[in-house]
């Protein structure tokens, strides 16, 4: 007899037929009614039931508790909670047993919420709910959230504080040297300790308060970091943070050493290694009162060759390039007040520039004829397009072929007045008369079968 008093249907799965949509079906009635009205389904009531109804009971009713539990999924929006260590406060609403951790299911069809505990929620699992991650990590992760969200009401934004402690320092708009930074990087770094395991592994000793002290720190250090800033940022010099990004992108960490070993100040020996453009504007403008001595003016920079742009008299229409990193190694610390390694001449500046752009190459070639006279030397032929030039020499009676970049930029002394040596040290070839002819003619002769071969 004891028998017939035991649970047919468990407490759980009786609670949950009733909230199933497939049970709701009239297919069903009668055994909905006999569950809405008897809270305990036990043997003996069902060795009552009619045959037919208790042969139903005991092979189909299986199936259709497998199918109630396929009805729901787990809520995305919440999947468990932790409610925290012998809270039982909180009942399955499936067996109505407390429960520390929740988790919380939503019924596809209906969109009815429930929340379950530890236990009913394996059975969904066991009949195919899918959870992201195992029930353990899960339970795992909602106690972190729950430390989380304690220690955050002891500490206010504790858990931001924390994460985006490094934010500080990246929002400066200079480079604060690492001398001044170590004290709170390290703080930051026993900070995001203690907050870790106290995430992973509860309270212990006086890690709250700890962490407490150490943001109590933080901003002692930021407001220390703040004045720094607010002293320095006009000084001239001083290395921005947009300098510091163009040289983490260019891969320059040779600057960024010295950069660092200098105070994060530029000096004489990195000017030459920064090209981060306000810096540039700032280099050219004190580079200008210097050029400003040899007739010269900086116009730009160009990046892409890393050279300054730059012209001089009288050809104000030519554009001269000149490396930017060396003549900052030979002549730029004159801007810091230091002894050049060069002097600033404009027979330096013709040395050490060259012409790129055509417009450029014709005026100064041009000043060049003009310049040469026509006593010693002539330009006897010029090609654009091939890129030649031959020069007469009547000393000597001789034809050199030049290429005509390396030509000029060879003589840009002469465009400029200066110096009375051509240089052809670059000549490809030394012709006679009679060989610059023959030359001639070979250039006509293939001109005109191209022209014949193109139309
Ligand atoms: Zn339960």
């Amino acid at each position: 007899m004891s028998n017939d008093n035991k649970l047919f249907i468990q407490k759980r799965d009786r609670v949950l037929l009733l909230h199933s949509v497939h049970f709701k079906s009239e297919l069903y009635r009668e055994y909905r009614d006999l569950l809405v009205k008897n809270k305990r389904i036990t043997n003996g009531l069902v060795n009552s039931l009619p045959h037919e109804k208790q042969s139903f009971m005991r092979t189909v009713l299986r199936q259709v508790i497998r199918e109630a539990h396929n009805e729901w999924q787990a809520d995305e929006s919440k999947i468990v909670e932790d409610k925290g260590e012998g809270n039982t406060d909180i009942k399955c609403s499936l067996c109505a047993t407390g429960n520390r951790y929740i988790f919380y299911i939503k019924n596809k069809i209906s969109g009815e919420k429930l929340n379950v505990g530890s236990d009913c929620i394996e059975d969904f699992v066991n009949d195919g709910l899918k959870l992201p991650t195992t029930i353990a990590d899960l339970k795992k992760n909602a106690t972190k959230i729950q430390r989380m969200f304690k220690l955050n009401s002891l500490i206010p934004d504790v858990n931001e504080k924390i994460e985006k402690w490094a934010a500080f320092l990246d929002k400066q708009p200079i480079y604060i040297p690492k001398e001044r930074t170590k004290n709170y990087y390290d703080l930051m770094n026993t900070t995001q300790a203690l907050y870790k395991d106290y995430l992973e592994n509860g309270h212990k000793n006086d890690s709250v308060a700890e962490i407490a002290k150490n943001l109590e720190t933080k901003e002692e250090y930021e407001l220390n970091i703040e004045r720094y800033v607010k002293q320095k940022i006009d000084v001239p010099f001083i290395v921005t943070k947009n300098i510091i990004k163009n040289l983490q992108r260019n891969g320059n960490k040779t600057a960024l050493r010295m950069i660092e070993s200098d105070n994060g100040f530029i000096t004489s020996r990195t000017a030459g290694r920064v090209t981060e453009t306000n810096f540039i504007s700032f280099i050219i403008n004190l580079l200008n009162t210097h050029f400003d001595k040899v007739d010269s003016s900086i116009v730009s920079m160009d990046h892409d060759r890393g050279q300054l742009v730059f012209q001089m008299k009288p050809l104000t229409r030519v554009n001269l390039y000149i490396g930017y990193q060396l003549f900052m190694e030979e002549v730029g610390m004159i801007i810091f007040g230091e002894e050049p390694i060069e002097m600033l001449t404009k027979s330096y500046l013709l040395q050490q520039s060259n012409i790129y752009e055509s417009e450029s190459a014709e005026i100064a070639l041009k000043q060049m004829e003009k310049n040469l006279g026509k006593k010693f030397m002539k330009i006897a032929f010029i090609s654009y397009n091939e890129n030649e030039i031959i020069v007469h020499s009547r000393k000597s009676n001789q034809y050199h072929l030049c290429k005509m970049d390396n030509f000029i930029n060879d003589n840009l002394k002469w465009a400029f007045g200066g110096d009375k040596n051509v240089d052809l040290s670059r000549s490809i070839k030394v012709m006679t008369h009679r060989e610059y002819q023959l030359y001639r003619e070979a250039k006509k002769v293939a001109k005109d079968m191209n022209r014949s071969i193109n139309r």
